[in-house]
C-alpha cells in the first residue's frame, strides 16, 4: 500500500486552479521530490496532505488516513517542516525540542538531534536571534524528533550553506533507511537528484513528468561533455579538440565542450592524448545523458511540451 496517495486532486483559490487533477503515490521508505516553477502548486499539494487545506475535488490519503477527518490519529505519525518556521520569538531551541519530544511516545534524543544539526552553540539562544539557516535546522529537528513515519518537507534546505545541506541530506537518508517516507518540495535540482528516489515535476497544478532521476536524465544523445581548465577561448579549443579527435565538438555554456561521440575507451584515450599534447586539466567530464536541470529547463521552457499531455516516465 502506498503511504501517500493523491488521486485527482483539485484545489482552487477563487478563480485560480492551483492544483488541477494531480495523481501521485509514494511508497513506504521512498523519497519523492516535487519540483516546479514558483506557483506551480507544490505547497498547496503538500498542505492538502498535511490536512491544512481541504481538497475541492479528488482524494488524498496518508498512511491510509484522511488528513482532515483523521487528523488526531495521523498527526503524531507525521513530521512537518513548513516554509516559515513560525515559532514564538522567545523560545529556545533545546527547550522547544524537549517540549516537542515529550508529546511523543518514543522520541529521538533531542540533544543528539541538536548536535547532529550543528545547533549546540545556540541550544539556549532565543529563537529570534538565530540565523535563517539555524531556524531552518531547528525546524527540521522539530519535524524529526517524533520519529515520524512520514515527513513533509517544504524546501528543507533553502538558505542552508553547502555543508549544512549535505548534513541534512544525510540525516534524511538515515531516516528513509529506517522506513520513513518523505515528500519534499525543492527548487534545487542537485538536491532532487541526490536525495530523491523519484522526482515529480509539476507545472500549473498538473503533473508534467515523473520518474527516477536516472530515468529522467537518461536518453541523452550519447555525447560526452568536458570542461578543460584553463579555457581562454572555447571556440578555438573546440576546433583544436575536434581536429584531434576527428569528431564534432561544440562549445556550450560554462566553458563546456560537447563532443559528439560515445565515451568509448578509444575516445577517452584520445582525449587524454590531447590534454598531454596541448596542456590543460580535465576539470569535468560527463558521459551521455542529460542533467536534471537540462530536463527541467527544457520542460518548463518549451511551449510545445507544455501543451502536450504529461510525459510520465
Ligand atoms: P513556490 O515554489 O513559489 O513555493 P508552489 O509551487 O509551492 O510555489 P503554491 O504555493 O502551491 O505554489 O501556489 C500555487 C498558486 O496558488 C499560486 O498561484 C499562488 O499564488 C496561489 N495561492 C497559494 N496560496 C493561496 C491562498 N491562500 N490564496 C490565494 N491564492 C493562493
Amino acid at each position: 500500500m502506498a503511504v501517500i496517495e493523491v488521486e485527482g486532486l483539485v484545489k482552487r483559490y477563487g478563480a485560480l486552479t492551483a492544483v488541477d487533477g494531480l495523481d501521485l503515490s509514494v511508497a513506504r521508505g521512498e523519497t519523492l521530490a516535487l519540483l516546479g516553477p514558483n506557483g506551480a502548486g507544490k505547497t498547496t499539494t503538500v498542505e492538502c496532505l498535511e490536512g491544512y487545506r481541504r481538497p475541492d475535488e479528488g482524494r488524498v490519503r496518508v498512511l491510509g488516513l484522511d488528513p482532515i477527518a483523521d487528523a488526531r490519529e495521523l498527526s503524531p505519525r507525521i513530521g512537518l517542516m513548513l516554509q516559515e518556521g513560525g515559532l514564538y520569538p522567545h523560545v529556545r531551541p533545546a527547550e522547544i525540542l524537549h517540549t516537542f519530544a515529550a508529546f511523543h511516545d518514543d522520541p529521538e534524543d533531542p540533544d543528539a538531534l541538536l548536535t547532529s544539526l550543528g545547533l549546540d552553540d545556540v541550544r539556549d539562544a532565543r529563537y529570534r536571534s538565530l540565523s535563517g539557516g539555524q531556524k531552518q535546522r531547528l525546524a527540521l529537528a522539530l519535524a524529526l524528533v517524533g520519529r515520524p513515519e512520514v515527513l513533509f518537507l517544504d524546501e528543507p534546505t533553502a538558505g542552508l550553506d553547502p555543508v549544512a545541506r549535505r548534513t541534512t541530506w544525510e540525516l534524511l537518508a538515515e531516516r528513509t533507511r529506517g522506513g520513513t517516507t518523505i515528500l519534499l518540495t525543492t527548487h534545487l535540482l542537485d538536491e532532487a537528484a541526490a536525495v530523491a528516489d523519484r522526482v515529480a515535476i509539476i507545472d500549473r497544478g498538473r503533473l508534467r513528468l515523473l520518474g527516477t532521476p536516472a530515468e529522467l536524465t537518461a536518453g541523452g544523445d550519447g555525447s560526452v561533455t568536458v570542461r578543460i581548465d584553463p579555457t581562454p577561448d572555447a571556440a578555438m579549443l573546440a576546433a583544436r579538440l575536434a581536429a584531434h579527435l576527428g569528431v564534432e565538438v561544440r562549445p556550450e555554456a560554462g566553458d563546456r565542450l560537447r563532443i559528439a561521440a560515445l565515451a568509448t575507451p578509444t575516445l577517452l584515450t584520445a582525449l587524454a592524448g590531447f590534454l598531454t599534447a596541448h596542456g590543460g586539466d580535465l576539470a569535468d567530464l560527463r558521459a551521455s545523458g542529460r542533467t536534471l536541470e537540462e530536463v527541467y529547463l527544457r520542460l518548463v521552457d518549451d511551449p510545445e511540451l507544455q501543451r502536450s499531455t504529461a510525459v510520465v516516465a
